[in-house]
Order: C-alpha cells, then sequence, then structure tokens
C-alpha cells in the first residue's frame, strides 16, 4: 500500500506578529520584556526558518501559536531575528535545517485538542510522515516542537486550509 503524498503548507510565525513584538518590546502572552541576545549559531529562528549564524542578533520571547480555545493552548519560548525579517523563501517544503533534526509532530483536531495522531519525528522522510497524519480527517493542524524542551517551531497544515484562528484574511484560495 502506498500513502499519497499529501500537499502542506509550512506556516512560520507571521511577519506581522514578529514586527509588533519586535516593537512593543514585550511578548503578547504575559507582557515579558523580550530578550536580546547575538547567537552562538544553531539557534532555530522562527521568523526565517532557519539555524542562526553565530554573531546573528536575535530575539528570545514567549509565544503562544494559535490554537481554538481549549485547555490545550500553551506558550513558550521562541528564537527569532531582531530586526524584521521576511520569512522563509518558500513554506511550500519542509524548512531544510529541520531534516534530520528531532521533533515532536503534536497533531490538533478542530477543538484545538492533541490528537493521538501526534509522534516523535526523528527528521527523516518528513513528507511521508506528514503525509501520513494529515491522511486522518480529524487532524487540522500539526505543531513541530523541540523534542526535549518542547519549544514551538512552525505549524504545518493541508496546503489547501486556512487557519481559523489566525485571525488573518487569506487572499489565497
Ligand atoms: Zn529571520
Amino acid at each position: 500500500m502506498t500513502t499519497a503524498i499529501v500537499a502542506f503548507q509550512i506556516r512560520p510565525i507571521p511577519v506581522d506578529v514578529l514586527d509588533q513584538v519586535r516593537a512593543r518590546g514585550v511578548d503578547a502572552v504575559s507582557g515579558t520584556p523580550i530578550e536580546h541576545l547575538v547567537a552562538g549559531g544553531g539557534e532555530p529562528l522562527r521568523c526565517c526558518l532557519r539555524d542562526a549564524s553565530p554573531g546573528e542578533e536575535a530575539i528570545l520571547f514567549g509565544y503562544e501559536p494559535p490554537l481554538p480555545t481549549s485547555p490545550y493552548r500553551e506558550n513558550g519560548a521562541v528564537f527569532a531575528h531582531a530586526e524584521s525579517c521576511p520569512g522563509p523563501n518558500s513554506t511550500q517544503g519542509y524548512p531544510r535545517d529541520w531534516r534530520g533534526r528531532p521533533q515532536v509532530l503534536r497533531a490538533y483536531d478542530m477543538r484545538g485538542w492533541i490528537h493521538e495522531a501526534s509522534r516523535t519525528h526523528d527528521g527523516q522522510d518528513p513528507e511521508r510522515v506528514i503525509a501520513a497524519m494529515l491522511s486522518n480527517p480529524d487532524v487540522t493542524q500539526i505543531h513541530s516542537r523541540n523534542i526535549v524542551y518542547g519549544c514551538y517551531m512552525f505549524t504545518i497544515t493541508r496546503a489547501a486550509d486556512s487557519l481559523a484562528a489566525e485571525g488573518d484574511a487569506d487572499s489565497g484560495p
């Protein structure tokens, strides 16, 4: 049996959300001041979805990924570039720096509850793993997270889906 490869979309933290955090200097969750730091190298940047190079100016702040209101909403620390960043070149493919990087792929249903399709992932063949998870019609989105610290990296949806909780007016289909 073969699993059809489901077209998916990678959804980093939106550019406008990051710009608001930079402008306000505090996170949107609790008003905690953001931390400014110089990257040692390898920090996963949630703006453009690549690892920081040594010496890059970065910020660290608390972020709550959008989910429908549910007991499973949570916030945690994320790195981003200190200055405004246009984001990744493409959101159609799995980010290169995450290939081979173990992650927790946490699936959610339409209520924003964690779905049992959630799993740990060794970073190999992410297209096949994501397709298998999205083949369950009850799974509406997947959050990729650090396997030890649990920190949020990015969201994955079917390419055709929009994120209801995101509150943005997507111009595309
Ligand atoms: Zn960036």
